[in-house]
């Protein structure tokens, strides 16, 4: 009843100039959380014949989610428990975040426990406060990284940061981060580490910010052609169009009540849609009063409280029937709603729109028309 459609066209497309904006760097397509709700596995996929050179994502479990659907590029993956349990991420060969001692540790002992060398990530703080080792942390970790090297249990494939303050009108922060990020790296050149790939930067400063790429860059929203920076336009395609289909219209008199606790009240006639999108498909309750979809060409708003699988559109006088389609955004080039749009309705961020776009919904893909030959053009 309700889709999510995603232009797989868009991400390459999408890919395509990432790449081009990282210059000499790799490029890192981030497919965390189901590729931003539009399919990792799909999207991954069409990042990868499309130049990306890794796949990144949050969780080892999304690592293992790609590598059982026959994914076979360089993967990262930066979280798993405090206790490791990684037996199975490092038989599939994915490379693992480590930032302390103990973590490397754990890493080294599970690899050769099971006669492997493992593919490690040293990340940094340079100013998350999130994850990372500090400053004070670091000496003794890029050391104890150079040792399990030499015993071989492990491998520093690369060295992280990640940006607090990419997005920041004023570059004194950003800056800061990306000379603290060279003295770290410095720092673990010293005790004779050689990582392959060193990277930052997430979509906001791959377009922005040349000095943030290093080796590889990171970006997740904007592969999904979401503008990062806020009010800057580098002519990304957004890839997701929300729709639904009117399951029913009724023509209500003025003053009828909508919704749980009649918040809203009709003020004229008008004609109200029933349509299957809800909260529970990532329709923001929080945007409730406030959000409009576009249904006939036309923005209409939703009406009442967002409830868990349905809303209530005000139609007004348009003639709309049982079975006409309702957007809840897309690309807004046809004036429909965009994620952005959203995310200020609801008081948050497109990543948190899009990510939020439920496991309910079917998820349908537009090919890339000959993806052969897209590839082929890098
Ligand atoms: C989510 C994430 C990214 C991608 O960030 P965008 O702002 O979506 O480009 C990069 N690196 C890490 C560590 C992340 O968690």
């Amino acid at each position: 009843m309700a889709q999510a459609l995603v232009d797989l066209e868009a991400v390459a497309v999408n890919t395509r100039m990432l790449r081009r904006a990282a210059g000499d760097a790799g490029l890192m397509a981030v497919v965390k959380a189901n590729g931003y709700g539009h399919g990792a596995i799909e999207v991954a996929r069409t990042a990868l014949a499309n130049g990306a050179t890794w796949l990144g994502v949050a969780t080892t479990d999304e690592a293992l989610a790609l590598r059982a659907a026959g994914v076979d590029a360089p993967i990262l993956a930066w979280l798993y428990p405090p206790d490791g349990g990684l037996a199975d991420t490092l038989a599939a060969r994915i490379n693992v975040t480590a930032s302390s001692v103990h973590a490397l540790e754990t890493i080294a002992a599970t690899a050769q426990r099971h006669g492997r060398v493992a593919h490690v990530h040293l990340e940094a703080d340079t100013g998350m406060s999130r994850g990372g080792a500090s400053v004070s942390e670091w000496p003794q970790v890029v050391s104890a990284a150079r040792e399990l090297e030499k015993r071989g249990a492990l491998r520093v494939v690369g060295l992280w940061s990640h940006l607090a303050v990419a997005e920041a009108p004023d570059d004194d922060g950003v800056n800061q981060q990306l000379r603290d990020f060279g003295e770290f790296r410095q720092s673990a050149l010293a005790v004779g580490l050689a990582p392959e790939v060193v990277h930052i930067a997430n979509s906001t400063a791959v377009l922005r910010l040349p000095e943030s790429r290093f080796t590889l860059v990171r970006p997740g929203l904007a592969l999904y052609g979401i503008e990062p920076m806020p009010g800057v336009v580098y002519g990304l395609r957004p890839a997701m169009t929300v729709s639904a289909r009117v399951l029913r219209t009724t023509r209500v008199p003025a003053g009828t009540g909508v919704s749980y606790g009649w918040h809203h009240v009709t003020d004229r006639e008008t004609t109200l849609a029933q349509v299957p999108l809800g909260f529970a498909d990532g329709v923001p309750r929080a945007a409730s009063g406030r959000a409009v979809v576009w249904v006939r060409g036309h923005r209409v708003p939703i009406v009442g409280w967002i409830t868990m699988d349905q809303i209530v559109v005000d139609v007004g006088d348009l003639p709309v029937r049982a079975g006409e389609s309702v957007t809840m955004f897309g690309p807004g080039d046809r004036g429909e709603p965009t994620a952005l749009e959203w995310a200020e309705w609801a008081d948050t961020i497109p990543s948190d729109i899009l990510s939020g776009i439920g496991s309910r919904m079917r998820r349908t893909y537009l090919p890339p028309e000959r993806p052969a030959r897209l590839a082929g053009e890098i």
